[in-house]
């Protein structure tokens, strides 16, 4: 059993636990992070669309709309510098009928709000002029929206982190931990025992869980979280499209949209299945409710062109029917511990807000 002292223990090496631990590093923090799985970012951070997104969803004032419009110009900022493998393909949100198209003026309405830059209501001509392939009745076009590859960005972050003295201790699962005096006893699965004056907790699907080991902390403040799972359908069919197209939002999802890779092929989902159990298998069954929306904004795919891909858990603080879940980001102003930070339903965009939220968690420790 061994015994070591830091300043901060980040528990998850996911985008964001990543993201935190380069800042603090950065700032001249002594930091470890604990990583159970045999690699980085093997969870969520590689199962979604890796999309940059541009922030136009979500309502004023939400931790999303704060985090996510800064997040995207600081990713593309950081990827520019960093050679980060990304493309800013830019998206259409496609209304499909005449009803629909009443209802991209409240995306258009937020969007403005949240200072997203580079959005306008574009006609089905300049659409076509666009996308010969899609169909629409009127749309918006985003152009600030954008595709990074995730492995290459979690990477480019474990450089800087690396670079900066910062050590990932993989294979190493928290099991418990007790608040002694001003510092944190965090204990792993074999017996490691390390003391940290800050302790961030960036465990994704599992934070409440993390929460939930902390002697003493108050089962009141941990909140319920409930799994979105979101299924991907892949194809080989290449129809030149060089854009991401988006349907319109729905509460729980951004829509069944059609993603783009960085070799511009493409894949649609993900789509909302609430679920109780982490299970990533794709049922083939979805095939019929994927093409009945796909085919609404995209009549050139068939059925058969479409096959079960991957799928990831969006972690959701609000249950099917609540309404729209925001990030919490929990901090002693919220649970009274002084330097521990719960990051809660780090659902999309989290990845586009990394940095964003690296520099905010960084501020809430000492
Ligand atoms: C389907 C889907 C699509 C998405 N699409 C996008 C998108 O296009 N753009 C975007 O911006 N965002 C997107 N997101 C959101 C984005 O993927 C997440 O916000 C981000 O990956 C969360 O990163 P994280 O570091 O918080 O969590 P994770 O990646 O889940 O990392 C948490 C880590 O903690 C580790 N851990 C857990 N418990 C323990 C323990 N006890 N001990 C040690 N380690 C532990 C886990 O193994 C894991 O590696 C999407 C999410 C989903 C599910």
């Amino acid at each position: 059993m061994s015994n070591n002292t830091v300043d901060t223990v980040v528990i998850g090496a996911g985008v964001v636990g990543l993201a935190i631990a380069r800042e603090l590093a950065q700032r001249k923090k002594d930091v470890i992070v604990i990583e159970k799985e045999t690699t980085f970012g093997s969870i969520t951070s590689t199962r979604n669309s890796g999309v940059i997104h541009a922030g136009i969803y979500y309502d004023a004032g939400s931790m999303k709309a704060k985090l996510c419009a800064k997040g995207n110009r600081a990713l593309y900022d950081y990827c520019n510098k960093k050679n980060v493998p990304h493309i800013n393909v830019g998206k259409f949100v496609v209304a499909t009928s005449e009803d629909e198209a009443k209802k991209l003026d409240s995306i258009y309405n937020k969007a403005e709000e949240n200072e997203v830059v580079g959005i306008s209501r574009v006609t089905k001509d300049y659409v076509n002029k666009k996308e010969p392939l899609v169909v629409c009745y009127e749309a918006l076009e985003v152009k600030s929206t954008g595709i990074v590859d995730q492995q290459s960005l979690m990477r480019s972050y474990i450089g800087d982190f690396e670079d900066n003295g910062g050590m990932i201790a993989y294979n190493t699962e928290i099991k418990d931990i007790h608040i002694e005096g001003q510092k944190f006893k965090i204990i792993s699965s074999d017996g490691t025992i390390i003391i940290a004056n800050s302790l961030i907790n960036a465990a994704g699907l599992e934070a409440h869980n993390i929460t939930g080991l902390i002697d003493g902390f108050s089962k009141d403040l941990i909140p319920k979280i409930y799994y979105a799972k979101g299924n991907y359908f892949e194809t080989n069919k290449k129809l030149g499209i060089k854009h991401l197209i988006y349907p319109l939002p729905t509460e729980a999802s951004l829509g069944l949209h059609l993603g783009l890779d960085l070799s511009m092929q493409m894949r649609f989902g993900p789509d909302v299945e609430w679920v109780d159990q982490i299970n990533y298998t794709v049922d083939p069954s979805r095939v019929n409710l994927f093409y009945n929306d796909i085919v609404k904004y995209l009549p050139a795919i068939k059925k058969e062109d479409l096959r079960p891909g991957y799928s990831g858990i969006r972690p959701k603080l609000k249950n099917k029917g609540e309404g729209k879940s925001d990030f919490m980001i929990q901090s002693s102003k919220e649970h009274g511990v002084k330097n521990l930070v719960n990051l809660f339903g780090m659902e999309s965009p989290g990845l586009t807000s990394s940095l964003v939220i690296a520099d905010y968690v960084s501020n809430l420790v000492e």
